[in-house]
């Protein structure tokens, strides 16, 4: 099969504490396929184990179960293998800010990648695909961009920065951790209209990890519902959002009567905050197993 495939992923992370070692299974048996032309979006509060399946999938972390398969095939986690396997999957990161080197010029972060994996030579070549980059994720007109550096750049235009990076590579896959986090409420539509936009040029495979479930059901074809490392709900967008069948996503669901399109995306971890204190003193069995408090951070 074509596209990416997690197969019964788990990790668990060993902490400390004082003396003792305590295990945390952040990821519990986690499955699901990225195909061309669909966005899956993985949807949970903070802390649910979302940022641990996309780093595991972009390789910045190792699994402590499960398998990743790329076109049916596992692959080596090391120098070239590694580098093939980014040729194909990129991830763009929450935090434009904290992605891009505040010392280097908007050429620069584009024009390495482009090297590195053997998409341009020689200065002419690379500068013409980095202004086709930067055209791509409308930027334009590029050749304002091209010498400036992070700082001077809105939020906004960072992380097209940063999607354009991601592009670079020429990946069939993008893992997109909460892209649009950490923006301005008014330019968020724009940011997803534009990953959703290259996602149907280029054919991509995208998984749109995101705490608001609004966006994950207009950006989205399929929508997994994360609670405490698990999958609890899965199916397509729209009947997961209107018909949830897992106690989480109802209480999740039914806590946002029909807000207004602002008012969705500000006052999703209320939300969340009720529906978790709703679940926590419900009686499903399921929610009670563990007792680990979600961190306050995403
Ligand atoms: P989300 O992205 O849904 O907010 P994360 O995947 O970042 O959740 O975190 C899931 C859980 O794993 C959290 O309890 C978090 O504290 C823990 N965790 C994540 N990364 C590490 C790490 N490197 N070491 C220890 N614990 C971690
Ligand atoms: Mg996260």
């Amino acid at each position: 099969m074509a596209g990416l495939e997690v197969k019964d992923l788990s990790k668990t992370f060993r902490l400390r504490s004082g003396l003792r070692s305590v295990a945390l299974e952040a990821v519990k048996h986690v499955s699901f396929t990225l195909d061309p032309g669909r966005t899956v979006a993985l949807v949970g509060q903070s802390g649910s184990g979302k940022s641990t399946v996309a780093r595991i999938i972009a390789q910045l972390e190792s699994p402590t179960a499960g398998d990743i398969l790329l076109d049916g095939k596992s692959f080596g986690r090391h120098g070239r293998a590694l580098r093939e396997y980014r040729d194909d999957v990129q991830m763009i990161f929450q935090d434009p800010f904290a992605s891009l080197n505040p010392f280097h010029t908007i050429e620069h972060h584009l024009a390495r990648p482009l090297q590195l994996h053997g998409k341009a030579k020689g200065r002419e070549q690379v500068r013409a695909k980095v202004v086709e980059l930067l055209q791509r994720v409308n930027l334009e007109p590029a050749a304002d961009f091209v010498d400036r550096r992070p700082h001077e750049l809105s939020g906004g235009q960072r992380q097209r920065v940063a999607i354009a990076r991601a592009l670079a590579p020429g990946p069939r896959i993008l893992i997109a951790d909460e892209p649009v986090s950490m923006l301005d409420v008014s330019i968020r539509l724009g940011v997803l209209n534009l990953l959703a936009r290259l996602q149907r040029e280029e054919n991509l495979c995208v998984l749109y990890i995101t705490h608001d479930l609004a966006t994950a059901r207009h950006f989205s074809d399929e929508i997994l519902v994360m609670y405490r490392g698990e999958v609890v709900e899965r199916g397509p967008a729209d009947d997961v959002i209107l018909r949830p069948q897992a106690d989480f996503t109802k209480l999740l669901a039914a806590a946002a009567p029909e807000p207004s399109r602002h008012e969705r995306f500000t006052s999703v971890s209320s939300r969340y905050a009720q529906a978790e204190a709703v679940h926590r003193t419900s009686s499903h069995p399921a929610m009670q197993a563990e007792n680990t408090p979600p961190r306050s951070d995403s």
